[in-house]
Order: C-alpha cells, then structure tokens, then sequence
C-alpha cells in the first residue's frame, strides 16, 4: 500500500470529531492494506511496534534538523529558531518541504512497508556511523515523500502523531472490517490480554476469530491489568457483594505484574511497559520464591525501611522506577517488596477464569513469603464492625485503605476493565472526597504575578470513554511550588497545538491548547454543577456540566497512566451522585 493512502486518510481523519465518521475513515482503510494491515494499525498507533517491546527510532529533534537542513538547503540554526517559534516538529517539516524541496534523483515511492522498515531500521540502528545513517534515512524519506507524509512520518519518529484515535477505536474499527458485531467483547478481551494491535489485526484478517477467543494470559506478554470501582462506605460494600467478600490491604505503591517462564523473568507497569531492569532485585527473588516452570502475577510493588519493616509512601517507587540512574544506589537504600494478590497463571494453566477465592488458594500455595515477596493481607468477614478495625489497621501500617474483592463464583479475573467485582475504599480526606481524580492537561493559562512567565493554572480533563472525548471538568491552579511549575511548564510546553486538539471538549479557552498527554492526580472539596465545564454535559442539568471544587494538586504525576486511563466521565458522574446521597 502507498504510503499516500495513509497521509490522506490521516489528513481527513484530523478534520474530524465525529465518531462514526473517523471510524469509516479508519476501516476504508484497514480494508484497502492487504497485507500491510499489521504495520499500518501501529502506524496508526504512531508505534512501530507494541509497547512493551520497548522499540523507539531514537532519532531526536537535533536529527531530524539536520536532515532537513541538507534537503532544503535552510541552516540548522534557521530551522532550530522556525521550530522554537513555531512548535510543532511536524508541521515545520512539511511547511519547509513544501517551498524548499531540492530536486533529487533517489526518490522511490514510500510504501507503508518501506517506511516501516525504515524506521525500524533507525530503532536498530546504534554506535558508531548511526547518526549519519540515521540522517541519511530521514533524508531520504522527506525526498521520496510527499510534504504531508513526511509531516506524519516525523511526528510518528517523536512519537507524538497526535491523530487522536485511542487505541479503543483502531480496535472498534478492526471489529467492524474484518468480524461481526457480536465478536465485539471477544476482539476486546483478547486486546486486554494481548495488547499488541499488530497481533490482534492478523488474527482478524484471516477470519481466526477463535484464535482470538482463545487468548488469555500469557508468559511474558504484559496485560491490561483489572481495576476497581469505588464506594464511600462499608455497607455499601457489604450490599454491592451480597455473595460475600475478602478486603485486602490496599498498599500504596506501583502496580507491578511479574512473568515468569523458565528462566525468563519479566517484569511490567500497569501500562504494560517494561520495567524489568529497575527491579534487578525483585528478578533476582523470583527465581529464588518460586519453584514453579511459569507463572503470571499481580501485585504492588512498595518500597519499606529494612530497620524498621515501615512501609514508604508511594513517592519513593516513583522516583525509583523514573529516574533510572539513581537506581544501583538507591536499591540499597530502598528495598522492594511486591505485595502479590492476584495469579493469572501456572504451570500452563490460565486461572483468569477461575473464581477469586480459588485464584487466591493457588496464590498462597505457590511461594513462601520472603522479604520480596508477600501476600496482601486480607480479611474474610461481613460485619462490619471488624472490617472497620481491618480498614483502620490498614491506614496505621501505611496503606491507603482496602479493597473489596468479590467471593462470587463469577469473580473471574477481568483484564483491563474496571467493574464491581472490586471495589476500593480509600481512607477520608475529611471534608475532601473520598478519592484522588486523575485529569489529564489539556490547556494551560499565563501566570500572573509570581507566577509571570511561567503556567499560572491548567485546565484538567476526564476521560469520556463512551464518545473517546476529553472533557474539562476543573481550571486547576494550587498545589504547585515554584520549582514544579518551571519544570511542568518546560515539559508541557512540548504538548503545545495550535488549535483545541480534536478530541477534546471545551467551553472554556485557555491561553495555550496542549495535546491531552500528561495525567496529573487532584484532590477536590467536592463536585458541584457547572455551566463552564463540560463533564457529562446535560446530565445533571440543562447545559451544565460537572465540575471539581477546590482543585488541588498532590505532587503526583502519573507517569503510569495513558490519557485513556484518566478518572472517566462516568466515575465522576458517579461520584456526584453518592455524594448527593450522602448529604440527603
Ligand atoms: P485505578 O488503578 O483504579 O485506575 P489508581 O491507579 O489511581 O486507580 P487507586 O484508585 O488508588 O489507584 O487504586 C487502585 C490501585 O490500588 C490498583 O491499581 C493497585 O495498583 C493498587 N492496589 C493496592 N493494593 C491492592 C490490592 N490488594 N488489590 C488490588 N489493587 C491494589
């Protein structure tokens, strides 16, 4: 397939919000790739290939400047200040292609085959002579390409292709082109198993769909792990699972899944990246606590003093798994132990269908506990008097509170969905709600005073998962210290677009758009109706929306979370209503 194909479709698909007609858009053109459908649905991704194989072009801005440098005839320092002004690496390549172009003799038409082998080829690319390859490469591509292809091309090389479609829409549209609708749920699942889209397209194209609904947990191929829903009180619990439940600890750490399969051991975020070399340690105890030939396990990782067994909060991971120099030093410093509470397979076997309360025997079977290793605590018990003791003892050994876990026999193990089956109960923030939310950025306003040249306030999004929408629900301006505000300015600044990106919905007009990228977590006095925010719109009331009272930053920036994963429209929704409930 011509690479052309795809920048036209590209191109209609940023004219449009419209769902329907994006999703047309992307199924036209998974229908028209033939064999090229794999490598186009990461293109479409802006991936080379799945996250968790960690691939990037490595290729930074400096290259790609001096690529175009030496075919548009322009000096880098020209293009360096265009860029400074202008802002977006994309556009500013096609703009300069478009007048500057030099006539060449080595074009050769892109396909979309060609251009990912070519990316992949400057991924692999390292050491001596890579640099002029690389710049050679993006030579050559900007002369075979049109100026509109080589404007995607280099925003997929940064990884900011910025089309808008989450990952939910590639796979809608794979569903709609190549199964029938009642596949649906199953296409899904396999994704939350298996999330590599290359993976899934094949399988679809060749009409395997019972491949697809055989798909489950798998060593060494990370998984969208199983979140929870929230309640503000036990009762509620007690009433939502009325065939009984186990309250575990809910340790405040980093979720952490853990491979193994032989003598590989892998260990993955809850955004399914790879981080097994952070936890040279945990790798190391893994092999030593479990005897089994492979497994899959889910748990949080925390970090705790050794002289006094106190677990830390979770700022401590935070920097462990973000700064990665620091982390020989910081091992001895901060031992890690992995709180498992969950087992998703063994010996062969998938447990992802089995009920919780098997899955847990199995658990507590499969290892001894050691200092990296332990099981959640948990209790098994409907009176709530002693569950409250449990969730007051959780708070006093450092954890945030517990989650219920439902003892149903239908309590299987849901990758990647967020349902009743689990439900978390935090501890009160007093007159605060009784739940961090976590909003993405998507415009940022101009400080005043102190704040002068720097961002003074932002204006944070949900997630609206039923139309892929973003929409604003807070101006957030307090919880910042001078510090962070110059380094969250610096970084957002990268986010900037010209105009208010596509998917998000907003009355209000901050001073600068910013593509939907950065997840920050908030704490609010409260959610009220508003008429200037945009979450769940006209639900509460006539052209109100919802919004966060008293906004406030906590320090934590989710690195681990995907726009997507944001606190959703519906949570709030939620929130609001019990809320409601409670004051009544
Ligand atoms: P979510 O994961 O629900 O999107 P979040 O990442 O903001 O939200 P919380 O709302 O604080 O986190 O709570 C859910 C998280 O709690 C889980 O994703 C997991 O990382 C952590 N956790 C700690 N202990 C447990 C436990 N015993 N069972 C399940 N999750 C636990």
């Amino acid at each position: 397939m011509k690479f052309s194909e795809v920048t036209k479709s590209f191109e209609e698909l940023s004219k449009t919000t419209k769902r329907l007609e994006l999703s047309s858009i992307l199924v036209d053109l998974m229908k028209k790739s033939g064999d090229d459908l794999k490598t186009l649905v990461y293109l479409m991704q802006g991936k080379l290939a799945p996250d968790y194989l960690g691939i990037e072009t490595g290729v930074s801005e400096k290259i790609i400047i001096k690529a175009l440098s030496s075919v548009s005839g322009l000096t880098e320092g020209e293009i360096g200040s265009r860029l400074v002004k202008e802002g977006d690496i994309g556009e500013l390549v096609e703009s300069i292609m478009s007048t500057k172009r030099q006539a060449s003799l080595e074009t050769q038409e892109l396909t979309v085959r060609s251009v990912h082998e070519s990316l992949m080829k400057l991924s692999e690319s390292k050491g001596q002579g890579s640099i002029a390859m690389k710049i050679n490469t993006l030579r050559s591509i900007f002369i075979s390409g049109t100026p509109a292809d080589s404007k995607y091309i280099s925003r997929i090389i940064e990884g900011k292709l910025r089309l808008g479609i989450a990952d939910s829409t590639i796979i809608d549209a794979l569903t709609l082109a190549f199964a029938a609708k009642e596949d649906h749920e199953a296409v899904d699942n396999a994704y939350n198993f298996h999330p590599d889209i290359g993976h899934i397209a094949e399988l679809l194209r060749n009409g395997d769909i019972n491949a697809i609904r055989a798909i489950g947990p798998e060593p060494l191929i990370p998984f969208k792990v199983m979140l929870a829903e929230r309640l503000q009180d036990i009762k509620s619990i007690i009433g939502k699972m009325d065939q009984g439940a186990a309250f575990e600890y809910k340790y405040d750490g980093l979720r952490t899944q853990i491979h193994k399969s032989g003598e590989k051991v892998r260990i993955f975020s809850r955004g399914t990246e790879d981080v097994t070399d952070q936890f040279p340690d945990i790798v190391k105890s893994v092999a030593e606590t479990f005897s089994c030939d492979t497994c899959i396990l889910d748990g949080e990782s925390v970090p705790y003093n050794p002289e006094t067994g106190e677990l830390y909060p979770f700022q401590f991971v935070s920097q462990r798994r973000g700064r990665k120099y620091k982390l020989g030093e910081m091992q001895s410093e901060i031992p890690i132990t992995v709180f498992l509470f969950d087992i998703l397979y063994l010996n062969g076997e998938s447990l992802a269908g089995k009920p919780y309360g098997e899955r847990r025997s199995i658990l507590e079977k499969a290892f001894v506990e050691g200092q990296s290793f332990k099981l959640a605590r948990r209790l098994v018990s409907s009176d709530e008097d002693v569950i409250r003791a449990f969730f007051n003892q959780s708070i006093e050994d450092g954890c945030e509170g517990v989650v219920a876990k439902s003892l149903a026999e239908d309590s299987i193990y849901r990758a990647g969905a967020r349902g009743w089956l689990w439900i978390k109960l935090k501890k009160d923030y007093q007159a605060e709600l009784s739940d961090t939310l976590d909003l993405v950025v998507v415009g940022a306003f101009g400080g005043q005073g102190r704040r002068k040249g720097k961002y003074g306030a932002l204006l944070m999004a949900c997630y609206n998962q039923a139309n892929d929408t973003f929409e604003t629900t807070c101006k957030l301006g307090s919880g910042f210290t001078d510090e962070f505000l110059i380094s969250m300015s610096k970084e957002l600044s990268e986010e900037r677009v010209e105009s208010k990106p596509a998917r998000v919905v907003s009355k209000m007009e901050p001073d600068i758009w910013l593509d939907p990228t950065m997840v920050m977590e908030i704490i609010g006095a409260e959610i009220t109706v508003s008429p200037i925010h945009t979450c769940a719109y006209g639900t509460v009331e006539k052209e109100s929306g919802l919004a966060i009272r008293f906004p406030r930053f906590n320090g934590r920036i989710r690195r681990d979370k995907k726009p997507e994963d944001a606190t959703t429209t519906s949570e709030i929704l939620e929130m609001f209503l019990s809320q409601r409930k409670t004051v009544s």
